[in-house]
């Protein structure tokens, strides 16, 4: 038996581990279970943080929230849930061959990210030949030569987007030719159109595209936009409804159809960032504080700290 908690947050990426620092600084039990695969542990550096001009690894930013949420009494633990019912008004969640019992469950599982099927991937990463984010960090990547690449309806809507940071941009056509209408727009927007077929490579500290010709272009950097997928597969079989690429839908508490299961994060979000992830924990967690019992607190606590 893992132990009984106010509540069970599930993943320990930026808005499991804050509301892990909510919920312990409102005096609440907690368990924070995660199985260690964050996005943000792909971030170089982040310059978008709030309060990191100078930026901050994603390893670093999660370190400092995994001591934050210690500090004020969440207890982390690492391991991958999997299992989670509703059981007596409340919720079971299984770990490592382990239960807890919580009043409340915070999913905060993120997403995976589809990536190239290479085995270089998460090098070109860690060094921004490929980035998963423009949001995050197209501000960096600005007037280099760059790719975006995915399904061919996608491209434009993208191009428009990254046509405001550089000049040399081009679109990569993972499924078929890019349509007669969105090729006019892309040659209107001043961006390279390739056709389909060909491969990605990287070489030094920079992508190469092969076309189906054999010709070669390089790039700093390549944006695949080859979509994800909402890790939601808990509460698979719950009847949320999840959209199409996974995300649960939650009220403005945070709250899914399900009473007490919160949703937070990627898992959740439209728009994939730290910043949305930690003020979704605040709601979550200050919404599920305030629906638990009162647990009046005891002067015998003030009489002890004098
Ligand atoms: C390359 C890259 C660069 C980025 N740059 C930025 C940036 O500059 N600025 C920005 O704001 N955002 C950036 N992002 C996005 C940012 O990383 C995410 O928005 C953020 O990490 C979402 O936090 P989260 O807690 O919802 O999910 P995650 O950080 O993905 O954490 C989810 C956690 O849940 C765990 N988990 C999943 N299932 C289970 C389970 N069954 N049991 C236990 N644990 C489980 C996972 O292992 C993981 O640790 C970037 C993302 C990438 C990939």
């Amino acid at each position: 038996m893992g132990g009984r908690v106010d509540v069970a947050v599930i993943g320990g990426g930026p808005a499991g581990l804050t509301a892990g620092v909510y919920l312990g600084r409102f005096l609440r039990s907690v368990v924070v279970l995660d199985a260690g695969s964050s996005r943000a542990r792909y971030i170089p550096a982040s310059h978008n943080c709030p309060g990191f001009p100078h930026g901050i690894a994603g390893e670093e930013l999660l370190e400092r929230l995994r001591e934050q949420a210690e500090e004020f009494g969440a207890t982390l633990v690492r391991a991958r849930a999997d299992g989670l019912e509703h059981v007596d008004g409340g919720f079971e969640v299984a770990a490592s061959g382990k239960t807890w019992r919580a009043m409340k469950v915070i999913l905060a599982t993120g997403l995976a990210d589809r990536l190239p099927d290479e085995p270089w991937a998460e090098e070109a990463i860690a060094c921004g030949a490929l980035r998963l984010c423009a949001v995050c960090d197209a501000f960096e990547a600005r007037d280099g030569r760059i790719a975006l690449m995915g399904p061919a309806d996608s491209l434009a809507g993208h191009a428009r987007f990254l046509r405001g940071y550089t000049g040399r941009l081009a679109a990569i056509p993972t499924d078929r030719d890019i349509d007669p209408a969105a090729a006019d727009e892309m040659r209107a927007l001043g961006v390279e159109a390739f056709s389909h077929g060909g491969t990605l490579g990287f070489v030094g500290r920079r992508c190469q595209w092969r076309a189906a010709d054999g010709s070669i272009s390089e790039f700093d950097t390549v944006y695949p936009y080859l979509g994800y997928e909402g890790r939601n597969a808990l509460v698979a079989d719950w009847g949320l409804e999840p959209g199409e690429e996974g995300e649960l839908k939650v009220d403005r508490y945070q709250q899914t159809a399900r009473p007490g299961l919160y949703a937070i994060g990627d898992v959740v979000s439209g728009l994939n960032q730290i910043s949305v992830a930690v003020g979704q924990a605040a709601v979550a967690a200050t919404h599920a504080h305030n629906s638990l019992p009162l647990v009046p607190r005891d002067r015998a606590h003030a009489d002890a700290s004098g």
